[in-house]
Order: structure tokens, then C-alpha cells, then sequence
């Protein structure tokens, strides 16, 4: 079986259960051991009371099931047992190790604990109407809503559930409960008899199950009594009743709970199996696993007419359905039935195994573990795609990353000293679009924040500064060592700008605007060690995303909101992601996914990757970002420091805390190496680029199913308000067009 489990290891399921796995093997015992055959199973119980402190309990069943029990302090406030039964559950998660588990639930209550965690899929198997049980809590059937919202899939016990459940959930299923017969059958053919039942005289009708409040235990007084020359045998543990209630008689014999392993070698001495259910709220919904069971250990049964016995066995003629008043008589036709009722039987035996029952159960699993839509890349275009199809269209998505992180470049963390650096360089966001700032204010609060930037230059009297950039008047004025009047700067650089008649160029534009001095002191040697090229050889939008200023006006940015995610961007993805619709998987490179797990395909990657470079690569410029903590509380005067010298090997230095407002006693600072080789974190605007671009667009546009979105899939050196914008507009086509497909 580990051989098994190693070659065909799916996803682990933990399932959490109102009942004790030993107590009487029934329905998830059955589906749970099958289940273990091909994957890890956990079994989470209810918990029980310890004088340690929290704690599970764990022990491996025969069959490879791993049976958790929470164990609990005595605790009177409930909110502190589901904060520790949660805080338990989430260290099992963390030891299963498998960002998807199945999620399989018996109790609606559970959910308390658990309803953080998205299952994939999450299984609601409903076997009881539990709101309808004795001392029932209160709240269940809230919390049934709740896990009917949650669920992928709900597979119902019986024909009556399954009508009470249909109108409640789009994906229900009817798995009547099945039948061990290979367990049972060998009571057709004597086992020795138990010890605590041979003194037991014959004829016996026996039970075997719990013996609660669903037991019509003036029926049995009564059936007792008017047949006193028939034992009957009752096997199982009493729950919520007292004990004292049962009724006694010479012929009534209580032999208390047993193995389900024993159960066979009790049924093999006895002529009859009981079902003797009271007919009331709690026994409304059920289906008696015991009714297939009783026949296939060869005993013709007689029960009250619980409705989904009288659905499925009326015509069974070993069944014989009596009320209260008929129901001595009904035993006595069960223990004179002519021979030859078995064949009939057994023909609905051989239907009702829970091989047969688990196989159609995993493939509805199957079918409820794909996903409408992969997204590949957790940045800005992944995360706000999956957001939108997972919440405005109902879209089971499946995103993954390569790396280890969601956000994407975007990612923040915080660093040894606690400092929230970004580890992929400074991110300032600033936006004049309303729509996309509504957009992410649903994750996060903002904090205000206008960038500034100094460039560490040799002015032209061979002073070295830090000046401001974008250039502005103070820069003009320091740089040249000159006053000037607002109204005179710009004819002050109209004088000294080198006459282009197009601008095609990243060197073209600033020199049409500035000047051969400014250009080589802010320009030429940055873009330089930044691109690898020289200005010349770039499209014009490079150097034209830092325009000058006439006025003092020394923010790098001017747009309408210039503003900070409060707690970080990493919160900001995870609050965007925290959907039930959303699986996300990390550290997962798009080769690794099955396509026949989804339907569509969203990649943000880079596009010359996904066409496996078919026409050669798409170049892009990478960066190698060198993160140090200082011990002091701050370094620079303004956030970022840049510098265009060719003869330092760096662009900038950012001092993080300027960015994000932390106070620490500590700073970080983060300089950037311009690389050919590494990450691709910039397209690379030329005119040869974008050719090589369009012919990789094509491709894209004639791929149907797959929809490239983002900074490299798109290949255009986009902020990530502008990222964020393309998601969103991606997402308002493909939602029109899912509606379509719909009608
Ligand atoms: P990304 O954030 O690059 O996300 C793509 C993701 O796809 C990556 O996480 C990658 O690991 C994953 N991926 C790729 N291929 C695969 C695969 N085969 N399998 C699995 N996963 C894969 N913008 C601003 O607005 N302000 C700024 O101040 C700013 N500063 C920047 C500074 C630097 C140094 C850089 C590089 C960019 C900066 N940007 C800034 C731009 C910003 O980072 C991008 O606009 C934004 O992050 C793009 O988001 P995206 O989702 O398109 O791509
Ligand atoms: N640039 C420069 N000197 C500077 C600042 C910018 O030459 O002091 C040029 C450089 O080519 C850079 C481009 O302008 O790549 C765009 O700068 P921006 O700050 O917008 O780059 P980002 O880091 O945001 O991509």
C-alpha cells in the first residue's frame, strides 16, 4: 500500500467528523479507508477534555488513516477552544505540507475551526440531518448554510437528504451508503460465536449500532414483551440517553459496543436484523447502513418504515416494513420467510458496494478539483485577474508562481531587523486613474506619500550635488549656478536644447528639451548602465517618463493620488486572494500543471517563453538588488539617490523606510545593479523589440483559450497602476465573453 500511495500520492484530505472513528465502522470509515489508499487521510474528531494544555492526539489506523483527536483544556469561553482548535488545525496544515488539501466535512460545526482554510475541493458528505438529532447545537443549521456555501460538492446519504439538499446546492449527489459485503458475508456460513452471546438461547433478532434517541425504546419494551420466546440482542454504545431509560427484560440483552471487525461473528448466530427507529425529526433523513449490512451477514430484516428504507426496499422481500403496532408480526414473517429471499437480495447487494460508491464519489472530486482558469504569475496582472474572475464571475482559478511569494515584483517583506524592504526594488505607487485607485482601496488603506528623488551630479562649474529629478528650476539654477525667475527658466534651456525636428529617441527628447549639459549629467550615463544602450539607441518613452519642470516643483511624480498600501503590498495581494475560488500555488512553475486540470489559461509571464522562443528571445534588462541594513535611524535626505556617473557601477540607492513610514531605529537601503543576465524585469522599448514583439502577438492572437496579460506577457514597460488597469479592462472582455459562451 506505501508503494501505492508513493506512485498515485493526490492531494491529502482531512476530514473532520462529529463521530469517534472506533465508534461503529460506518459511512466515513468506509470512503475514508478507500480514500487512503491513494493519498495522506486525516481524521480530525470532535475533542476531548486533558488536563495539558492544547495539544492532538494522533494514532495510524490499520488501513493507513491518520485518526487526530484534539485534545483541550477545560475551557469555559468557546471563543478560546476554536482560537486553539484553530491554532491546532493550522500546525497539522503546516506539517501536511499540501497547499490544497481536500476538505471533507461530516459536521457543519467544524467549520468554526476551520473555515479559514479553502479546500480543493470542499466535500460536504451529508449522512444525517444532525440539526434534527437530540441536543443538536442550535446553531447548525447556520452553520450548514454556511458550509453549503463553502462547498464545491455535497454527496447526500439517502434519497430523502438528497431531496432536502438539492435546492440548496448547485453540485449534489445522491451516494446512498454502500455495503462491506465480503465483511458480512461470511456470518452466512457460521463463525465461531462470541463468547458474551452463547449463553443467549435462539431464536435471536439482534441490532447493531447506536442506541440514542433515533430507538423507539417503547417499541422494544413492547416487542419484548409480546414475544418472549425470541432474545434479542442489541450491539452498540448508548449516546445522549441515560442508560437507565433502556427498557429491561429477561429476553432484552445489552452486550455494549464492539468491533466493527466482530460484528459479522454476532449476526451469524442471530435469524433476524432489527431497525427499530422511532419515526420523528431525527430519524426523518436517515438510511440505515444497517439495512444492506443485516442482508449481506444473511438475515432478513424488519424495520419501521423509515421513509428512504420504505424508498429503497419496499419491494425487497427480506425487508419486512411494520409500525410499532405491526411490528412483532413483521418479525415473525422475517423468521419464517420461505428460502430462496437471498438471490433477490443479493442482486441489490452487488450495486451497493463502497468500491463502486467511493470510485463515483473521486470522480466527482475530480471534476470538482479542476478550475474554470490557471493564472500563471501572482504580480499585479495575476492577482487582480483572479480576484475579479473569482469573485465577480464565480471562476474556480487556480494562480501559481514560480517563485516562493505572491506579488510578483511587487512582493514586500520585512528584513532580519524587521525593516519592510522591497526585496525586488522600490515600488512607489501613483495613479491618476480613480477606477484602478477604487479597485485595490477594497484590500488596503493608503497611507500618503509623494516620492522625491535626488541625483548625485558634477554641476557645470564641478561642484558635486545631489540635485533634484525630474530636473526643475532648483536643479537648472544649482546645476548652472544661476537665479532664475519662474517665467525665464524655460528659455533659459530653450538656449542650451540641441534642435531636433522628430523625436524618436530616449537621447532625442532630452536634448530637445534641456540640453546637451543636463542630459549627459542626468541622462546619458544612467540610461547607459541601466539599459546597456546608449539613449539613442531607446524609444523616446523611456526618458520621456522624467519630463522637466519649469517650477520648484520637485515630486517625481505628479499624478492625482501618490499614496502607499499601509501595511505593504504583500497584504494587500493576500487580502485580494483570500477568496474561496481561489487556490494559490507557489513555488510552481507553469511547465508542472496538468493542462487537463483547467479549462483557460491566463499567462503573465514573459510571451517569447510561453512560444518557447520560437522567434528568438524577447530581450529584457535585469537588475541585481543589493539589500543593506544600517544601524541608524535614517541615511538620505530624500527616499531615492541617483546616479548617473558611468564610473559607479550602481543607478540608485532607496532607503525603504522613507517609502513606508516605519519608524526603526534601524534603516534599510537597497542599491541597484543593472544586469543582461537574470530576472527579466524590463522590456526593452526599440523599434527592433517591438517588431520582434508584434510577431510574438500574433501567435498570442491566434492561441484561443489563452489570454496574455502584464508587464512581459504584453512586453510594455508599464507601472503597476497600469498593470492593474490592463487586468481590469482584460477582465471586463473576458467576462462578456463568458456571459456569451452562457446564453
Ligand atoms: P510581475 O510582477 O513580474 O509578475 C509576473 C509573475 O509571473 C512573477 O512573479 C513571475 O515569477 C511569474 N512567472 C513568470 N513565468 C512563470 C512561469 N512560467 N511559471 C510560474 N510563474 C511564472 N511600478 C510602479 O508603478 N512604481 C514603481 O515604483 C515601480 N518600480 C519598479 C522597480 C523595479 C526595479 C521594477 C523591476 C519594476 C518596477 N515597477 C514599478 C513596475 C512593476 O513592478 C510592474 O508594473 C508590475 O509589478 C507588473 O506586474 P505583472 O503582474 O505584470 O508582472
Ligand atoms: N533616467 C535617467 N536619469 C535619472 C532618472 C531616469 O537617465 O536620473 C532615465 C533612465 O533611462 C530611466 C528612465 O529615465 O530608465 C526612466 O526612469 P524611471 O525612474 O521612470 O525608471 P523606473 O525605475 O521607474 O523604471
Amino acid at each position: 500500500m506505501e508503494r501505492d500511495r508513493l506512485e498515485q500520492a493526490e492531494a491529502a484530505l482531512v476530514c473532520f467528523s462529529h463521530l469517534r472513528w472506533d465508534f461503529v465502522f460506518q459511512r466515513p470509515q468506509h470512503l475514508l479507508t478507500r480514500a487512503a489508499r491513494t493519498r495522506p487521510v486525516y481524521y480530525w474528531e470532535e475533542p476531548v477534555l486533558t488536563d495539558g494544555p492544547p495539544a492532538l492526539s494522533r494514532r495510524m489506523t490499520p488501513e493507513g488513516v491518520c485518526v487526530i483527536q484534539p485534545l483541550l483544556p477545560m475551557e469555559p469561553d468557546i471563543a478560546v477552544d476554536v482560537a486553539r482548535l484553530r491554532a491546532l488545525l493550522d500546525g497539522l496544515l503546516i506539517e501536511i505540507a499540501d497547499p490544497a488539501p481536500v476538505l471533507w466535512f461530516y459536521t457543519p460545526g467544524a467549520l468554526s475551526f476551520a473555515g479559514h482554510l479553502h479546500g480543493r475541493p470542499t466535500v460536504y458528505d451529508c449522512m444525517d440531518e444532525l440539526s434534527a438529532f437530540a441536543m443538536a447545537d442550535p446553531t447548525l443549521p447556520m452553520q450548514e448554510r454556511a458550509l453549503l456555501a463553502r462547498a464545491d460538492v455535497v454527496f447526500t446519504g439517502g434519497a430523502s437528504l438528497y431531496a432536502a439538499k438539492q435546492a440548496l446546492h448547485r453540485n449534489v449527489h445522491l451516494f446512498a451508503s454502500g455495503v462491506d459485503t465480503s465483511h458480512f458475508a461470511p456470518a452466512r456460513t457460521g463463525l465461531p460465536e462470541p463468547q458474551d452471546q452463547v449463553a443467549i438461547a435462539h431464536p435471536r433478532a439482534g441490532f447493531f449500532g447506536v442506541i440514542d434517541e433515533r430507538i423507539d425504546l417503547p417499541l422494544l419494551a413492547a416487542l419484548a414483551a409480546s414475544r418472549p420466546d425470541v432474545q434479542f440482542v442489541l450491539i452498540g454504545p448508548t449516546a445522549k440517553i441515560d442508560p437507565a431509560t433502556l427498557p429491561q427484560a429477561p429476553n432484552l440483552h445489552y452486550l455494549g459496543p464492539k468491533p466493527y471487525d466482530s460484528l459479522p461473528a454476532y449476526a451469524a448466530h442471530w435469524s433476524a436484523g432489527l431497525m427499530p427507529f422511532a419515526l420523528n425529526a431525527s430519524t426523518r433523513f436517515i438510511s440505515p447502513t444497517k439495512t444492506p449490512e443485516y442482508l449481506a451477514a444473511g438475515l432478513p430484516v424488519v424495520s419501521t418504515p423509515v421513509v428512504d428504507v420504505v424508498a429503497q426496499y419496499e419491494q425487497c422481500a427480506a425487508v419486512c416494513i411494520a409500525d410499532a403496532a405491526g411490528f412483532a408480526m413483521a418479525l415473525d414473517r422475517a423468521l419464517t420467510l420461505p428460502s430462496g429471499w437471498r438471490v433477490q437480495a443479493d442482486q441489490m447487494l452487488a450495486t451497493m458496494s463502497w468500491d463502486a460508491i467511493w470510485s463515483r464519489m473521486q470522480a466527482q472530486i475530480a471534476v470538482a478539483q479542476r478550475f474554470d482558469v490557471l493564472i500563471v504569475g501572482a504580480g499585479f496582472a495575476g492577482a487582480v485577474l483572479a480576484e475579479r474572475l473569482a469573485a465577480g464571475a464565480g471562476q474556480r482559478v487556480l494562480l501559481i508562481d514560480r517563485r516562493s511569494h505572491i506579488g510578483g515584483n511587487a512582493y514586500d517583506c520585512h528584513d532580519d531587523a524587521g525593516l519592510l524592504i522591497h526585496p525586488y526594488g522600490p515600488h512607489i505607487f501613483h495613479t491618476n486613474s480613480q477606477r484602478v485607485l477604487d479597485y485595490l482601496s477594497r484590500f488596503t488603506a493608503w497611507r500618503p506619500y509623494e516620492h522625491r528623488v535626488r541625483a548625485q551630479v558634477r554641476t557645470a562649474h564641478g561642484t558635486d550635488e545631489q540635485l533634484p529629478v525630474p530636473i526643475n528650476r532648483t536643479t537648472v539654477e544649482r546645476f548652472f549656478g544661476v537665479d532664475l525667475a519662474e517665467d525665464a527658466v524655460a528659455g533659459f534651456l530653450a538656449e542650451r536644447a540641441t534642435p531636433v525636428a522628430i523625436v524618436r529617441t530616449a537621447a532625442e527628447i532630452v536634448l530637445g528639451a534641456v540640453g546637451p549639459e543636463l542630459y549627459r549629467a542626468f541622462f546619458q550615463g544612467y540610461t547607459q548602465k541601466q539599459w546597456g544602450l546608449d539613449p539613442s539607441a531607446l524609444d523616446k518613452s523611456v526618458t520621456a517618463r522624467v519630463p522637466t519642470r519649469t517650477n520648484d516643483d520637485d515630486r517625481y511624480f505628479l499624478d492625482r493620488f501618490q499614496v502607499m498600501p499601509a501595511d505593504g503590498y504583500t497584504h494587500m495581494f493576500g487580502r485580494m486572494l483570500d477568496h474561496p475560488n481561489i487556490t494559490v500555488r507557489l513555488s510552481a512553475d507553469y511547465d508542472t500543471i496538468d493542462p487537463a486540470t483547467y479549462d483557460r489559461l491566463i499567462y503573465t509571464g514573459p510571451i517569447d517563453a510561453y512560444f518557447g522562443y520560437r522567434y528568438g528571445r524577447l530581450p529584457y534588462r535585469s537588475l541585481r538588488f543589493e539589500h543593506t541594513t544600517v544601524a541608524q535611524a535614517r541615511v538620505q535626505d530624500v527616499a531615492v539617490i541617483n546616479y548617473p556617473d558611468l564610473a559607479v557601477p550602481y543607478t540608485r540607492i532607496t532607503e525603504f523606510k522613507t517609502l513606508t513610514g516605519q519608524e526603526h531605529a534601524c534603516t534599510s537601503l537597497c542599491t541597484e545593479y543593472p544586469a543582461a543576465e537574470g530576472d527579466p524585469y524590463y522590456p526593452i522599448p526599440r523599434p527592433e523589440n517591438a517588431e520582434l514583439y508584434r510577431q510574438y502577438q500574433a501567435l498570442a492572437d491566434a492561441t484561443p483559450g489563452v489570454t496574455f496579460v502584464g508587464r512581459l506577457a504584453t512586453y510594455k514597460y508599464y507601472n503597476m497602476d497600469q498593470v492593474v488597469a490592463q487586468a481590469l479592462s482584460t477582465y471586463d472582455r473576458l467576462v462578456t465573453r463568458l456571459a456569451e459562451a452562457a446564453d
